[in-house]
């Protein structure tokens, strides 16, 4: 073989590599991410440069078609002259691999949401949150999260005094149905010392307008930092009064549940008790909307630790055995409690260096 045709070889298996790693690659749709970026949802991704690329399937995979097969071969003949018969043959090989990739399909697609007016019942996601370095990421990967939940509803609660303008901004580009509400911690509570009730007054204040404005549906407590499966929302969705289910990344046991015995509940894996009813995680439930409207004087109460308790203890007449289990009878973990490293606030920026450059932007997107 000439040393020009060995190069050309060795350039289209390079091709395939990249092909074939760009295929697997592509298991989520990207449009609602693109229209959340850009404008132009091709070029947010460089689609533009690649031939075929409006391609996808019906399930919203993007495909390596034939035509961008041939485009990558002829490419490779013009610049190291790969004989034809090589690059049709090469087409072919190509072709029967790809082809039998496409028989693999991930083995659960998630549904995702359709552009359609969903008849799905609302499902309340309320999300305490506050002004700190973290808070922008942390509302902007939760915001991916949702984005691919149908009919979702999400009520962003502050703890603050005026809502923050970069989180309204934020929310705004998303294309979520939202609420942006402020609910400061009182002062009480926020001058003590040691643990503080965080998220509570922004809890109640999410009940407070799910009591004023919805009829049906779902609520569940969604803190800032967590990390959700987006099939928990499907989960969730089927709650017809307190349903639960694991939360990882939580306690000294890695992994907050209901224990399940024979199909049934049979108590609390929690590496903090405390004497709790419910030693559950906030992330580890959601309630219905019928079930809190039958329940005037539910409240999240300012406790440290016990939050979860206090609330779901308020929830009464409701005990651990009507517990609607999900996740596949508590099999799967769908929410996690990530903890962000905290951030100190940045040094301020020199205004005599830099007042009339990028940086007044940037400095104006940070804490
Ligand atoms: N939070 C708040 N005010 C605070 C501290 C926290 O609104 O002063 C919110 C925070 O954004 C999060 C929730 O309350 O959504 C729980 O706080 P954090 O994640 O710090 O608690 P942890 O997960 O460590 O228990
Ligand atoms: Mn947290």
């Amino acid at each position: 073989m000439k040393s020009s045709m060995k190069m050309g070889v060795v350039a289209l298996i390079g091709v395939c590599v990249v092909f074939y790693q760009y295929h697997l690659s592509n298991g989520v749709r990207f449009d609602q991410l693109a229209d959340f970026n850009s404008p132009d949802p091709a070029s947010a991704y460089g689609a533009a440069n690649i031939p075929g690329s409006e391609m996808y399937d019906y399930n919203g995979l993007r495909r390596v078609s034939e035509e961008m097969i041939r485009a990558a071969v002829r490419n490779v003949q013009n610049s190291n002259g790969l004989s034809p018969e090589l690059g049709n043959l090469l087409v072919q090989e190509l072709m029967g691999q790809f082809n039998k990739l496409e028989g693999v399909r991930p083995e659960k697609p998630c549904p995702l949401p359709s552009k359609k007016t969903s008849t799905l019942d609302p499902l309340y996601i309320i999300t305490p949150t506050y002004r700190r370095p973290e808070q922008i990421p942390e509302l902007t990967r939760m915001a991916h999260t949702l984005m691919l939940v149908e009919n979702v509803h999400w009520l962003v609660i502050e703890d603050a005094n005026v809502p923050t303008e970069q989180v309204t901004k934020l929310l705004n580009r998303t294309g979520i149905k939202f609420q942006h509400l402020i609910a400061p911690m009182p002062d009480k509570y926020k001058n003590k010392k040691g643990a503080k009730p965080r998220g509570v007054s922004n809890r109640n204040r999410g009940l407070k307008w799910i009591r004023a404005n919805a009829t049906s549906g779902v609520f569940y407590f969604a803190d800032d930092d967590n990390t959700y499966d987006i099939d928990l929302f499907n989960e969730i969705r089927q709650t017809q009064n307190v349903s639960m289910f694991p939360v990882g990344l939580c306690t000294k046991f890695g992994i907050s549940s209901p224990v399940v015995k024979n199909g049934k509940f049979s108590g609390f894996y929690d590496g903090w008790i405390a004497g709790r009813k419910f030693p559950v995680d906030m992330a580890g439930f959601a309630v219905s909307v019928k079930f809190l409207l039958q329940r005037p004087n539910a409240t999240m109460p300012y406790r440290a630790g016990f939050e979860e308790d206090g609330f779901l203890k308020s929830l009464a007449p409701f005990n651990p055995r009507e517990i609607q289990l999900l996740a596949d009878n508590c099999t799967r973990v769908l929410a996690w409690h990530t903890q962000t490293k905290r951030n100190e606030p940045s040094a301020p920026l020199d205004m005599k260096l830099y007042g009339d450059t990028n940086l007044v932007h940037l400095k104006q997107q940070i804490v």
